[in-house]
């Protein structure tokens, strides 16, 4: 494998509303470049990206991949990611390693959700991004109609550096507007007399934006000098590498049309590693900020950005390098995990294969097997000189299932497997709950977990049932009262004897459980005080009503009685579980639910379908507050009524709405509700 300089390095992220194109723009570019002979097709499963059996079944992406080719003697390395909002993950690691994001917008859809959300994505994350405008052949497409929807919703630095030449079934090549020359068929024309006047006005408008973005470019603008192809070409490079042009760019991936100029484009105006600002890293010794140029003799600092786990192969991580050079079969240093770690072979990761190369320059992504504790978002670096990289930021999961394991043997590999898909995918999540006792799965969606255990079905032969988790529900009492018990049993030899008066109480919410005595004269002796509550400890595990733990009470015991041969630890116990049971029964038992405080990002036009969803769901609504276009919604809302809101805010919003949601606190379940829930909870037990 031929061995790249930093500035011949390209790194593109493709992102997209799903189905726009990428996977198959991907494909076009490994063939134009020869790395591939066949072009392959995403409907009949044989793209070069798309390779995991789910995604083949699906017919869409899951999982980023990375592909690597040459062109123009640059190479470049592009992550095509998945366009489902459950898998957006994926998103967020891919643009964290590349240095220009390509949204590609369907010719004949427009902006779409998802063109909206990975745009907003890009325009944090990303250092530079270029618009796809795709599917250009397709019945009804229209590019001007694209562009006023970009300018409006995006702004007017968004700007057209290319024409399409006819569209539709008619659609044959593009104008370039930085040369104004024709691409047909490969081939360079001249201008076709129908477009010239076109070409001209949309020069005119590239023209201005790039005044707008580069002060050099503006000042002989305004004066009207001439500016020569060459500043106009270094203007452009700098404006798109800054963010501060965003060109736009048209073409058909599927008949594989106007895609070599896009390849070209990447090649001439895109940034190379070393055209992007330096990033600012902390050195883990001094805690003090660095700045790290993408040099290929700089101190070696690699960031991981995903991690695979394979039965087969093992574990393959992927990481940039953003300065220095990492070898084949060297030493480097894991910051995060504060271990040495050993590289093998250094690989060039093409979708599913792999080839050897001996070493990654500054800029370069790569990958490599079996390293053994990395993970993904983790450092890589000399041990005399570690950086640490600001974390990828994932986004929370939303979405929970509670899995039970089909059979003994799936029993024995779930929580190994489950940890290795974790592993591979950071927006997943495990966890038993400690108290429906159940193994918890958490995702971006239905999908996300599904796929995922499917995953884990055919990797590691685990086969699960998937269910809706139950709700930690939780009891208390109402009110104030006393209670006594005594234990007393004469079975031949020693007796029993355990007496305990308790009062029980209700304590506010969140307080969880006291114990505290005030016996007076030792009717009960202070050594049998532990063993006490511990017999009310018992109790509070299992609830009267459902069988869920009692919580908010203070129980104190005030007088007793003992026997100076029969009592024991294990009679005084015994006494204290029997008479808290009894006090509980007494006190007016309740069911508390736990109630979420939830916060729901909408477009204000779908608001009013949001609050009245939340009213169904027993919310209450405590603000609404504008924040860009959006309102946020802040709302208190019972758990059980939450389980399935991911889906239930993607359908009402069209994917637009967001949420977060996190345990506020216990509630009192109403009565009329408690009936209800209680025969549930015992119709499954
Ligand atoms: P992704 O989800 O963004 O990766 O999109 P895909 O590459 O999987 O494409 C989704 C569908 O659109 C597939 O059926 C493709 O064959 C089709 N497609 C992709 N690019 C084009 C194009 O340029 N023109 C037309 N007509 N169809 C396309």
């Amino acid at each position: 494998m031929k061995e790249y300089k930093t500035e011949a390095i390209r790194n593109l992220v493709l992102i997209s509303h799903s189905g726009a194109g990428k996977t198959s723009l991907a494909e076009a570019i490994l063939f134009n470049a020869g790395t591939i002979n066949r072009l392959g097709k995403v409907d009949n499963g044989t793209t070069a990206s798309d390779f995991d059996p789910a995604e083949i079944k699906k017919q869409i992406s899951i999982n980023l991949s990375l592909l690597t080719c040459e062109w123009k003697d640059n190479k470049i390395n592009t992550i095509d990611t998945p366009g489902y909002p459950d898998f957006i993950g994926e998103v967020k690691a891919g643009l964290r390693a590349a240095d220009t994001a390509v949204v590609l917008i369907c010719a004949t859809s427009g902006i779409e959700v998802g063109t909206e959300l990975v745009w907003g994505y890009a325009e944090k994350q990303a250092k530079s991004r270029v618009l796809f405008i795709n599917k250009i052949d397709r019945e009804n497409a229209d590019f001007y109609r694209v562009i006023d929807q970009v300018n409006a919703q995006f702004g007017s630095y968004c700007v057209p550096i290319q024409l399409p030449i006819g569209s539709q079934d008619k659609f044959e090549g593009v104008i370039d507007l930085i040369t104004m020359r024709s691409w047909i068929n490969n081939k360079e024309e001249d201008i076709p007399s129908s477009l010239a006047g076109d070409s001209q006005k949309y020069r005119e408008k590239l023209m201005e934006a790039l005044a707008e973005a580069d002060d050099d470019i503006c000042e002989k603008y305004l004066e009207g000098e001439e500016i020569s192809l060459e500043e106009l070409v270094k203007g452009l490079k700098k404006s798109i590498a800054l963010g501060k042009l965003v060109p736009i760019m048209v073409g058909s991936a599927l008949t594989n049309k106007a895609v070599h100029c896009f390849m070209n484009v990447i090649c001439d105006y895109l940034p190379s590693p070393k055209d992007t600002e330096a990033m600012k890293i902390t050195n883990a010794i001094s805690k003090e900020k660095e700045v790290l140029y993408s040099d290929s003799t700089g101190p070696l600092a690699a960031q991981v950005f995903k991690t695979t786990a394979d039965p087969y192969v093992g574990r393959l991580t992927y990481f940039r390098v953003y300065s220095g050079t990492m070898y084949s079969d060297s030493q480097v240093f894991n910051v995060n995990k504060n271990r040495s770690e050993r590289i093998g072979q250094l690989l060039m990761v093409m979708g599913k294969e792999q080839f050897p190369v001996s070493q990654l320059v500054a800029g370069d992504i790569g990958g490599v097997a079996k390293l053994a504790e990395t993970a993904t978002g983790d450092s890589l670096c000399a041990q005399d000189h570690p950086l640490t990289f600001d974390a990828i930021e994932f986004p929370r999961p939303i979405f929970s299932a509670a899995v039970y394991p089909k059979t003994k043997a799936d029993v024995d590999k779930l929580g190994t497997s489950l940890s290795r898909l974790c592993e591979e995918d950071p927006t997943l999540v495990f966890n038993k709950d400690t108290e429906t006792n159940e193994m918890i799965v958490a995702g971006m969606g239905e999908s996300h977990i599904e796929v995922a255990l499917e995953k884990m079905q055919r990797k590691f032969g685990v086969d699960v049932i998937m269910q809706k988790p139950k709700v930690p529900f939780r009891e208390t009492i109402t009110t104030l009262v006393q209670t006594e018990y005594k234990h007393k049993k004469q079975t031949g030899g020693h007796g029993q004897y355990g007496h305990v008066y308790l009062e029980l109480e209700p304590l506010p919410r969140g307080t969880g459980f006291e114990f505290t005595e005030r016996v007076v004269g030792g009717s009960v002796p202070r050594n049998y005080f532990p063993a006490v509550e511990k017999g009310v400890n018992e109790g509070l595990h299992e609830g009267l009503l459902t069988g869920y733990p009692i919580t908010d009470v203070r129980v104190t015991l005030f007088d007793g009685s003992s026997h100076p041969v029969d009592s024991s630890e294990m009679a005084f116990k015994i006494a204290a579980l029997q008479a808290f049971k009894k006090g509980v029964n007494m006190a007016h038992p309740v069911l508390l639910e736990p109630i979420m405080s939830v916060q729901v990002t909408v477009p204000d036009s779908f608001m009013g379908d949001v609050i009245g969803d939340l009213n169904t769901k027993r919310a209450r609504v405590l603000g609404m507050n504008p924040e860009a276009g959006n309102t946020v919604i802040d709302a208190r809302v019972p758990l059980a009524e939450m389980l399935r809101y991911a889906t239930d805010l993607r359908s009402l919003t069209q994917g637009r709405g967001q949420f977060t949601m996190e345990l506020s606190h216990y509630e009192e379940v109403p009565t009329h509700i408690t009936q209800k829930i209680i025969a549930e909870i015992k119709k499954d037990q």
